[in-house]
């Protein structure tokens, strides 16, 4: 059943409001039901991002880019977090970038850092050729 959050305009009273159906919703005339006012405004929530735990290992890279595009930095570094965790490879960078984004730095300077951080890396070190065996 649709569940509906409103704001009381004359008592900023909070409360939900339970319809049947979207049309019977349409129908009725909400009603405070602490003031009796009928001018209310909805509250939309964020569900996705107020979610307590999300299993970011099993999202799908679209999902990830959705929550990158939310721009919402704690959500991102509890992203990195748990991705971070399932490859080790990853772990020393994402773990900083973690680390910023928890504490709430804009992710667009946490991105920017690492991308300057990678391009400082490449160029001198290659990783040295694996020693031939030698017998
Ligand atoms: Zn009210």
């Amino acid at each position: 059943m649709p569940t509906y959050e409103f704001r009381c305009k004359a008592c900023q009273h909070e409360f939900e409001l339970v319809y049947k159906t979207t049309a019977a919703y349409a129908a009725a005339t909400p009603t405070c039901p602490n003031c009796g006012a009928t001018t209310l405004s909805r509250v939309i929530r964020r569900v996705a991002i107020e979610a307590p735990s999300r299993d970011f290992t099993r999202m799908s890279a679209s999902e990830m880019l959705s929550v990158f595009s939310s721009g919402d930095s704690k959500q991102v570094g509890q992203m990195f977090d748990q991705v971070a965790g399932t490859h080790p490879g990853l772990a020393v960078e994402y773990h900083e970038a973690t680390k910023r984004l928890l504490k709430g730095e804009p992710m667009d300077k946490v991105e920017k850092h690492l991308q300057e951080r990678d391009a400082e890396k490449k160029p001198p070190s290659s990783p040295p050729p694996p020693a031939a065996p030698s017998s």
